[in-house]
C-alpha cells in the first residue's frame, strides 16, 4: 500500500509515519520543515514541500499510485489562530483544498484527517460523544470543522471515503526516545512542566485554578500519541474495507487537571515541579474529555499506552535524550 502522508515530520505525523513503516506500509512524507523536523524522519521517502503546491501534488501522483494521503500538515496553536486566523486559514482550509483537489484529480480513493476536540468548543455533554455538536470557539477549531465539511461534501460529490480523527490531548513520546514532541515555542502542558522540572524553563504557570473542576484547575483527556498512530493505520485500514468515511474522537476517557499532572510527574519521577498559580488563558474550556466507544468498537482501537505513567516517563525520557 502506497500512502503520502503530509506533515509526516511533525509531533503526531512522524509517530505515525513511522508506525506505517513498521506495518510494512510505502510511505511518502510530504513537509515543508517549517515546524517538522528531518531528524523525526525514521524511514520512507521525505519531500520537502508545500502540501497547498498544486504542481508538485500533481508531480508525486503522476510519479506514483497512491492508495491513500493521510494529511496532518497544519497550523495547531489556538491563541496564535485568534491573532492570525489569515495564516491558520490559508495553511489548513486552503491548501487542505489544494489536496483535495488534487487527491480527487488523480483517483485517490482514501483520506484521513487530523481534526481535534477544538471542533466541539464549550462541550454541552461529557465524555464527548461523536455526535455532539461542532461549535469551535477559536479560528483553529473552525478551520477544522470545515475541513470535516469539505470531506463529507467530496465524499458526496467524488466518492472520496475518509476518517477524521478529533485528538483530545496529544502527549507522550515514542517508546524508544528515538522521535518525540519538539515545537518552537512549546506551548503545551507536559513538556513544560517536564521543562520547569529539570530547570530549563522559569517556574511553570498553571492557568486558573477558579475553574468548576475538583481542584479549579482544567482537566483534559491526554492521549498517547504511539496510540494515536495506531488508530490512524486502523481507522484507515477500516474505510478501504467498508468503503465508508466515519469520524472518531480520541482519547483515554479519563480527565486529569492541571495540578493533577504536576503530582503525578513528581510522583513518577521523584522531581518537584516548580509552579505558581495563574489566571485563567483565554479560550480554555473547563473540561474536555473524550467519549471513545466507537473507536473502539468499529476500529478495534485500545489506548493502550494512553495512563498517566506511561505519558510521563515516556515524555521525560525523551526530554532528557532529546536530539531535536
Ligand atoms: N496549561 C497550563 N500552563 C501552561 C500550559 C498549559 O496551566 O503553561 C494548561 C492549559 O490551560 C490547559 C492544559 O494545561 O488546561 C493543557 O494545555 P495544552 O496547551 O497542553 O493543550 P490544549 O488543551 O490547549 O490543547
Amino acid at each position: 500500500m502506497n500512502v503520502l502522508i503530509t506533515g509526516g515530520a511533525g509531533y503526531i505525523g512522524s509517530h505515525c509515519s513511522r508506525y506505517f513503516l513498521e506495518k510494512g506500509v510505502d510511505v511518502t512524507i510530504l513537509d515543508d520543515l517549517s515546524e517538522g523536523h528531518r531528524e523525526a524522519v525514521k524511514g520512507g521517502e521525505l519531500v520537502v514541500g508545500d502540501c497547498g503546491d498544486g504542481a508538485l501534488l500533481d508531480r508525486l501522483f503522476s510519479e506514483k499510485s497512491y492508495d491513500a494521503v493521510v494529511h496532518f500538515a497544519a497550523f495547531t496553536s489556538v491563541g496564535e489562530s485568534v491573532a492570525e486566523p489569515r495564516k491558520y486559514f490559508h495553511n489548513n482550509v486552503e491548501n487542505m483544498l489544494t489536496l483535495l483537489n488534487a487527491a480527487v484529480d488523480h483517483h485517490i480513493g482514501y483520506f484521513v484527517f487530523s481534526s481535534s476536540a477544538a471542533v466541539f468548543g464549550e462541550p454541552v455533554s461529557l465524555p464527548i460523544r461523536e455526535d455532539h455538536v461542532l461549535d469551535p470557539i477559536n479560528p483553529y477549531g473552525e478551520t477544522k470543522m470545515i475541513g470535516e465539511r469539505m470531506l463529507a461534501d467530496y465524499e458526496r460529490a467524488y466518492g472520496l471515503h475518509s476518517c477524521s480523527f478529533r485528538y483530545f490531548n496529544a502527549a507522550g513520546d515514542s517508546e524508544d526516545s528515538s522521535i518525540g514532541e519538539s515545537h518552537h515555542p512549546e506551548t503545551h502542558l507536559i513538556p513544560l512542566v517536564i521543562q520547569a522540572a529539570l530547570g530549563k524553563r522559569p517556574p511553570l504557570t498553571v492557568f486558573g485554578t477558579d475553574y468548576d473542576t475538583r481542584d479549579g484547575s482544567c482537566i483534559r483527556d491526554y492521549v498517547h500519541v504511539e496510540d494515536l498512530a495506531s488508530a490512524h493505520y486502523l481507522g484507515l485500514r477500516y474505510i478501504m474495507e467498508h468503503n465508508v468515511s466515519e469520524q472518531f474522537n480520541l482519547g483515554s476517557e479519563t480527565g486529569f487537571t492541571v495540578l493533577e499532572i504536576i503530582r503525578a510527574f513528581e510522583k513518577v519521577t521523584g522531581i518537584a515541579v516548580p509552579h505558581t498559580l495563574g489566571a485563567r488563558r483565554a479560550g480554555d474550556p473547563a473540561m474536555l474529555v473524550a467519549g471513545n466507544e466507537k473507536a473502539k468498537r468499529l476500529l478495534g482501537w485500545e489506548p493502550a499506552k494512553s495512563d498517566l505513567e506511561t505519558i510521563l516517563t515516556d515524555a521525560y525520557h525523551w526530554e532528557m535524550k532529546r536530539t531535536y
